[in-house]
């Protein structure tokens, strides 16, 4: 998966009003006080996290200081998500001096990956808990509510949470995630995923139908299916892993594919708009983008990582696929989806990366002209292979330079994409008000791209058509022109 970091984000609970008002259902006379870090899968998670509490007695809180329990969602990606986690820890210390009763806990990647050294290495913290252990939470809480500190860090090969109806915490009633699968085969020497998150699982496609039918029910217009890497979703009703079924019993079983479950949840509810996040480059089938052609519902946008043009660091990454192979794929998405919005990530100074390496890497992004990526410098992470094999021999001078000639090249080719759609007519939801001024909306168009343009008499979930007349390299600024 890629890291679509949405960086920090205090308090997801800092809703407008009318989401408020639906958190109210959580009502509890306890309250619950999260914040989540890192990539979309987190902020799913925490809205699971915040039905189970739920059910157990707690409502959620935007003010800490009222708070008897305080989450935080933590991301482990780079050294960096870490520190800013050890850095609100300290924080809670001064805000626990004035509510001393208010118990801490860690959740997400960190707190798979230390475990029960984060109780040794943080003394605010009471409890952790580990990605596919949050249903043990209400346990874990009677634990310290007795005084004493409490871990679940166990990983599962089944848990996908999908008998779980999340509490939307992080929207603004237009747009939700759902996630399809949990954990990742892959293993990308760079990455944790695999260690903090698990072996991939497949959820129920029966349950992802309902939670989507509810989600309509209650007037979300846009949801992205989510997961460390969607290419590899594969439902043949539950049980054992596939490896482990015979082949003969694997043939009578009915196997559901991203492809299908994609079509699936298009012709289920027409009118709303389908995103899916994370592809994955050795994964993905033109299956996918045959079906992406077929229904207008389903958004022409994919974040497919690369992170590196070169085959030789594509190679020392683990990454199952060749420059070649990749830039085929990209072809391919030109061909059958040809509006196609394409991201990327990008990793710069990974161990034994070349100056020839580099320009590879440029020369790829000069082949595809990405809409917009999510570039950062190689950040060692323990307990990786690449930390175990690979020494981090790239000077920090160099990892940065290299950085920013990704990003510069980055920022032209995204004004090259944004300017093509000067002139044209985008689809666009709108999600909420501008950033940079109050009378204007913010949306999407299907390239994932945004769009501002006037209020007029639209309203937040309006499907509307807007007339490109100008833009930045990141977004699109234009005027309705719907009837
Ligand atoms: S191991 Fe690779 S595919 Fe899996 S989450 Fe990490 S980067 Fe993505």
């Amino acid at each position: 998966m890629s890291q679509v970091y949405t960086d920090v984000v205090k308090n997801p609970n800092q809703y407008n009003g009318d989401v408020l008002a639906e958190n109210n259902s959580t009502s509890g006379e306890k309250k619950l006080y999260i914040e989540s870090y890192g990539c979309q899968m987190n902020f799913s998670d925490s809205e699971i996290v915040a039905s189970i509490l739920s059910d157990a007695g707690y409502a959620t809180t935007q003010k800490i200081d009222e708070a008897d329990l305080v989450l935080v969602n933590t991301c482990s990606i780079r050294e960096k998500a870490e520190q800013t986690v050890r850095n609100r820890l300290e924080h809670f210390n001064g805000v626990k001096k004035a509510n001393p009763n208010m118990k801490v806990g860690v959740l997400g990647c960190m707190a798979e990956r230390l475990k029960s050294k984060f109780l040794e290495e943080e003394k605010i913290v009471d409890l952790v808990v580990g990605p596919d252990a949050y249903k043990d939470l209400p346990n874990l809480l009677k634990e310290v509510e007795t005084g004493r500190d409490a871990v679940n860090v166990i990983l599962s090969k089944e848990e996908t949470y999908g008998d779980i109806s999340p509490v939307r915490l992080q929207t603004n009633g237009v747009t939700a995630f759902v996630s399809i699968t949990r954990g990742c085969d892959n293993m990308c020497t760079f990455c944790v995923v695999p260690f903090t998150r698990g072996r991939e699982r497949s959820r129920d496609p029966k349950s992802i139908l309902s939670e989507i039918d509810d989600l309509a029910k209650r007037g979300f217009k846009e949801v992205t299916l989510l997961g460390q890497n969607v290419d590899s979703y594969l439902w043949y009703g539950g049980g054992p892993k596939k490896e482990f079924i015979k082949a003969s019993e694997l043939q009578q079983k009915t196997a559901i594919h991203f492809h299908q479950l994609l079509d699936m949840v298009a012709v289920a509810q027409p009118k709303m708009r389908f995103r899916f996040s994370t592809s994955n480059p050795q994964d993905m089938t033109r299956d996918v983008l045959h079906t992406m052609a077929k229904h207008s519902n389903i958004c022409n946008y994919i974040h497919l990582p690369v992170q590196s043009g070169s085959d030789n660091i594509l190679k020392a990454m683990n990454r199952q696929h060749t420059r070649a192979e990749y830039k085929q794929l990209i072809d391919d998405i030109r061909r059958i989806v040809p509006d196609c919005g394409i991201s990327q990530d990008m990793i710069a100074g990974f161990p034994g990366e070349t100056e020839q390496d580099h320009q590879d890497t440029l020369s790829l992004m000069d082949y595809v002209k990405y809409d917009f990526g999510f570039m950062f410098m190689y950040s060692e992470r323990p307990g990786t292979p690449a930390a175990k094999k690979l020494q981090d021999n790239v000077p920090e001078p160099i990892k940065k330079h290299r950085l920013q000639e990704i990003v510069a090249l980055q920022q032209q080719h995204g004004l090259w994409r944004t300017r093509q759609f000067v002139g044209k007519t985008v689809e666009v939801l709108i999600e909420k008000v501008s950033k940079k001024s109050d009378v204007h909306w913010s949306g999407r168009n299907q390239q994932n791209t945004v769009v501002v343009f006037p209020k007029e008499h639209y309203q937040v979930g309006d499907f509307v058509e807007v007339l490109i007349t100008d833009c930045t390299s990141a977004t699109l600024i234009g005027k309705a022109v719907s009837s």
